[in-house]
């Protein structure tokens, strides 16, 4: 650990993306993992952060106590669910540290409450902190932009593992927000999430989402713009964990400095 590092506690530590998180923050020069943190009743309490994320030794047993784990900490690193991040939020606006919040499936009430946090965090929050999927939204919102509503039709189509809880993906959302702003429409009122039964024709104007559960996909997004005769299909894959990983820990090192706020992946990477 060199004296510089920004020292980072991971919230959700033994989740998928928490043990991802602890792996990066090894590998990374720049940062260093300061506590690791996880919900009551977890199996894993008292277990070392290192050992359980196949890095070895590293002397941060899992605690249940986020008060005491953002003591002296720079920035806090959440993939949890939204009650979770609402009170991590919290927590981090009281020690004026970073917040970056990778968490989706969060409610309207639950985004005015991270804006709160943000008078006195540096909170950066994303359904996708990977480079290629931010990249793929501005592509997204040029196409919704250059290509008619009245003639071109836009479906975004999701496949994660069976174990996500949440649906449309944080992703799909991120996407279709997007699409809605390269059109200039609301995405909450133009939206269609489910479709069943006789459904009648396809309303002008709308964007639609098809959820897929299944295996181990780590995250799979196309974008369709289909119009008569032709469609054009924008996706991206998502391999490996890792990928987020990064962009978060970019994400709080891109924080550090700057201002309290609430700031996006398209902030961090410079694509807003
Ligand atoms: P997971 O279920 O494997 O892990 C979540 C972990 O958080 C669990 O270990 C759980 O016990 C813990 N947790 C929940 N509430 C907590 C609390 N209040 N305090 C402490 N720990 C708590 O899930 P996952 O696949 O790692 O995904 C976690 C979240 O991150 C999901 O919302 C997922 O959609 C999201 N995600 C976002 C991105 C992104 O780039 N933004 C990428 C992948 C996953």
């Amino acid at each position: 650990m060199a004296a510089n590092d920004m020292k980072l506690v991971v919230v959700g530590a033994a989740g998928r993306m928490g043990q991802t998180l602890i792996r990066v923050i090894h590998e990374t020069d720049g940062v260093t993992l300061h506590a690791a943190v996880e919900r009551e009743g977890s199996a894993f309490i008292g277990k070392d952060a290192g050992e359980l994320a196949g890095v070895g030794t590293l002397g941060i047993p899992l605690t249940t106590d986020p008060l005491r784990a953002f003591l002296d900490a720079e920035g806090v690193l959440d993939f949890t669910a939204p009650a979770g991040s609402v009170t991590f939020a919290g927590l981090a606006a009281q020690a004026r540290i970073v917040h970056v919040i990778g968490t989706t499936g969060c409610s309207a009430e639950d985004e005015e409450k991270f804006k709160a946090a943000a008078r006195h965090a540096r909170v950066v929050k994303s359904g996708n902190m990977s480079l290629g999927v931010n990249l793929l939204g501005v592509l997204v919102g040029q196409a919704a932009k250059a290509l008619p509503a009245a003639g071109w039709d836009i479906e975004i189509v999701e496949m994660h593992h069976k174990h996500k809880v949440d649906a449309p993906s944080g992703t799909a959302l991120l996407l279709g927000e997007a699409a809605a702003k390269g059109r200039g429409i609301d995405l909450a009122s133009q939206s269609v999430r489910v479709r069943d039964g006789h459904t009648g024709p396809r309303p002008a104007g709308t964007i639609g989402f098809a959820t897929l559960r299944g295996g181990s996909v780590v995250g799979d997004h196309s974008v369709l713009l289909a119009a008569e005769g032709e469609l054009v299909t924008l996706s991206h894959s998502a391999r490996d964990r890792s990928i987020f990983a990064r962009g978060a820990v970019a994400a709080a090192l891109w924080a550090r400095d700057k201002k309290p706020g609430f700031y996006s992946m398209l902030d961090v990477l410079g694509l807003s």
